[in-house]
């Protein structure tokens, strides 16, 4: 089997191929650095992004407020995260920087406001 990804831990985005083996073994071609061969390694088998929501405020010059993971986040884990996300609804003042939700289901990645409000 093979996977083809861009890798983005640069801006030259060199265009990767992930090579799995029969023997599960993985090869990775197309990276000018080992760089690229960890992202497409991890991309594939267990692949994390940092989220980005807004939670409900309701103050009357900001209905939400933005708020994003401290750190990447399995991908399998972002629709429980949102839902919660999406279920709080946050009291005023709140500052930028501030733990929203802390270790979500143990993974060691909070949520915090990327903005001050009230
Ligand atoms: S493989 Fe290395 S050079 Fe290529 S995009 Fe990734 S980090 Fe940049």
């Amino acid at each position: 089997m093979e996977k083809e990804y861009i890798c983005i831990a640069c801006p030259i985005g060199c265009h990767l191929k992930l090579h799995v083996g029969a023997d599960k073994s993985l090869e990775v071609s197309g990276n000018k650095c080992k760089r690229g061969e960890v992202y497409a390694i991890t991309e594939f088998s267990e692949p994390t992004r940092v989220v980005t929501a807004t939670c409900r405020l309701g103050l009357e010059n900001l209905e939400r407020l933005p708020v994003k993971t401290t750190k990447p986040i399995l991908k399998d884990h972002i629709n429980p995260l949102l839902k919660e996300i999406y279920s709080l609804k946050l009291e005023a003042p709140i500052r930028r920087g501030q733990t929203i939700i802390k270790n979500f289901m143990n993974t060691g990645v909070d949520v915090v406001a990327t903005r001050s409000a009230g």
